[in-house]
């Protein structure tokens, strides 16, 4: 399935984080090393970026496999940030095409991706819907898992979850209602980063003052972490805790 990453740390360029690294997130669109589904990704690609002084990300969003955009090198080189999330996508079947479908979707500050897939999609979210609101559903981005499974996170960070509850407590409430699936997500305010691990692989690197965290290394130098399954990875430039996804979510009744 998919592939993502996040950086936090002194301003990069995006193609350095992205595209040069010799088996970086473009390179992971036709070939990567460690995905236990699917084959390429080359269903899409989305990136999204902090400006300074600016709390609310750009995106980049596009339908075509991300050595497939001409665009992007020009693009990638010029841009620099302290804090990037970006994917390439593999569409689950059944899933919509374009570039609303193609993460990282986003809302006010935080950015969002989903690398996995809810079984079943859409007839498996009919009796979750009643997790969400019908407002939510409404505005969904895309008819897409991904966009689904946001809007139930986005749904707790506005109740004022903490990220990595509202991440931990919708694979859980998921799950509780019959839901099944792969569920490795990855959410940034553009501060602070957080993902899960479950279903498919996840790493972290502390490296030059920054942190990286994205589905599989970037390159073979030292220092990059698995993140064992069903956890979750809070990761700041200063450092990174992993905790069981069960030690997120105790107390949590809904
Ligand atoms: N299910 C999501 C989609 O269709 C994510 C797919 C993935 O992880 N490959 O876009």
């Amino acid at each position: 399935m998919c592939r993502h990453l996040a950086y936090l740390g002194p301003p990069a360029s995006l193609r350095a984080l992205l595209i040069d690294p010799p088996f970086g997130l473009y390179r992971q669109a036709w070939a990567p090393r460690r995905q236990r589904h699917g084959t390429v990704n080359a269903d899409g690609f989305g990136v999204g970026w902090y400006a300074d002084g600016d709390p609310v990300p750009a995106r980049y969003r596009r339908d075509v496999p991300m050595w497939g955009d001409p665009s992007l090198a020009d693009l990638a080189r010029v841009t620099r940030s302290r804090a990037v999330l970006a994917a390439v996508r593999s569409a689950t079947p059944g899933m919509a095409a374009g570039p609303a479908a193609a993460a990282p979707f986003a809302s006010g500050r935080w950015l969002f991706s989903h690398n996995g897939a809810l079984s079943g999609w859409p007839g498996s979210a009919e009796p979750l819907a009643v997790l969400s609101d019908l407002n939510v559903i409404l505005t969904l981005e895309a008819m897409v898992d991904s966009a689904f499974l946001w809007a139930l996170v986005l749904g707790r960070l506005r109740a004022g979850a903490p990220a990595e509850v509202a991440l931990g407590a919708t694979i859980r409430s998921v799950e509780a209602a019959g839901g099944s699936g792969r569920f490795n997500f990855l959410l940034t305010d553009g501060e602070s980063v957080f993902g899960t691990a479950a279903g498919d692989t996840l790493w972290y690197r502390l490296a030059g003052a920054g942190v990286t965290v994205a589905s599989e290394p970037s390159d073979d130098e030292p220092g990059w972490t698995e993140v064992p399954d069903r956890h979750v990875v809070t990761a700041a430039p200063s450092g990174a805790a992993i905790r069981p996804l069960t030690a997120v979510t105790e107390g949590i009744t809904t």
